[in-house]
């Protein structure tokens, strides 16, 4: 007999989800996870595993042999990057221009870390000459980086940066969150030490699996602490034993959620990571030109603005969140309010992974005039969707 108090069925509404993410997660991501559940040492998933390491290597483009995915979102990334190359009393320092940036430089302090935070406003990204005399003056052991601010849509270049890091003997330690399956990420050539990503922004998958990937110069340096790592979960040493040959138990893995990760990785290289970059510029350039079109600017720089999200400025007059609320109520489209130095005054628009594509830039644009134009703001009705279109038929 069913309980009159049971909370009611299961039966979420279809969105599309055009914020900072989770975003829209592929069809087919989602058959492979609805597929039967093995144990974790089951010889059907170590293979799985293999697979997934290997195509992650490829989308990260290393040859790490320590490139696995860690059981949790994109922050336990983050934490696992932190707390297994520093150790208490160490020196690191962490670049921060968004809220992601912040988190690294919190999470490196609560492992014992001597931070050193070098800062730059919102939206803006770090040259080679921000970061020098903090290098000399802190000889850390650590600099953390962020690829795709995801707060303020800017998009760091890591290659000269790179340089100066790996000269000072420091780790580099990069978020590529957002960036991965989105833009490249070219670890080895760079000389990233640790990267780690997330699963539900360009991978097209639910959150809950990052990404990682460590060096072996970054093994070496954590094989020869002198200290435990402080987390027996993220403890890197430990995870080598499930992830390498000896698959010793260690935790149980998220079967279903590696299936999910494990086809949206196939999605991509199926796909081609140059062909899956050129998608994401060219919606996120149909965009811009409708944006472009009602008035609507960028945060970020020209030359600096990410691919898969698009942080624009909130037009004089509008109230961002109506605007916000209603796309969601009326048209069941998601998009991300500002964080921190931004709220209320951004709206951060994800083209990520699946939700890369023509039609979502079309709908959104059409429902953004909608409501602008109910708010009085002043534009050419039809001028964003054609904008788009017309970029769109200049791209082929
Ligand atoms: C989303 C995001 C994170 C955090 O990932 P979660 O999956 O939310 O834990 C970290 N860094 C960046 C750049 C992000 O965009």
């Amino acid at each position: 007999m069913p309980s009159a108090s049971l909370p009611a069925p299961l039966d979420p509404p279809v969105r599309t989800l055009l914020g900072p993410g989770p975003s829209d997660t592929h069809p087919r991501v989602l058959a492979a996870m609805s597929k039967s559940t093995v144990g974790h040492l089951d010889s059907y998933y170590l293979q799985l595993m293999d697979g997934m390491q290997q195509m992650l290597r490829s989308v990260f483009q290393t040859k790490n042999r320590m490139t696995f995915a860690v059981s949790a979102t994109g922050s336990a990334g983050m934490e696992a990057a932190v707390v297994n190359v520093v150790e208490p009393g160490d020196s690191m320092v962490v670049c921060v221009n968004g809220v992601f940036g912040g988190r690294m430089a919190d999470v490196a302090g609560r492992a014992g870390a001597n931070v050193t935070k070098v800062e730059r406003p919102w939206g803006e990204v770090f040259a080679v000459g921000d970061l020098k005399e903090a290098i000399a003056k802190a000889k850390p052991k650590a600099v953390g980086i962020v690829l795709a601010e995801t707060s303020t849509g800017a998009w760091q270049p890591i290659e000269e940066i790179a340089a100066v890091v790996r000269e000072s003997g420091a780790m580099l330690i990069v978020d590529a969150v957002t960036a991965l399956g989105g833009l490249p990420v070219e670890v080895d050539r760079w000389g990233v030490d640790v990267i780690y990503s997330g699963s539900q922004k360009c991978l097209s998958c639910p959150p809950g699996l990052a990404p990682i990937s460590f060096s072996d110069r970054a093994l070496e340096g954590i094989l020869a602490r002198k200290t435990k790592v402080q987390s027996w979960y993220l403890d890197v040493s430990m995870l080598a034993q499930y992830w390498g040959s000896d698959r010793v138990y260690h935790h149980t893995a998220p079967i279903n959620m590696t299936y999910g990760l494990y086809e949206a990785l196939r999605l991509v290289l199926d796909e081609g990571l140059e062909n899956c970059f050129a998608r994401h510029r060219r919606n996120h350039l149909a965009l811009k030109a409708g944006l472009a079109a009602l008035g609507i600017t960028y945060t970020a720089a020209q030359g600096h603005q990410l691919p898969m999200l698009n942080a624009v400025r909130v037009p004089e007059g509008i109230d961002d969140a109506r605007v916000r609320g209603e796309l969601l109520s009326r048209f069941g489209i998601e998009i991300g309010g500002g964080l921190g130095a931004f709220k209320g005054k951004v709206w951060r628009i994800g083209l990520m992974g699946y939700g890369s594509r023509p039609a979502n830039v079309l709908l959104f644009l059409a429902a953004l005039e909608q409501l602008l134009a109910e708010q009085g703001h002043q534009f050419d009705g039809g001028a964003g969707v054609a904008a788009a279109n017309a970029a769109y038929s200049s791209t082929k």
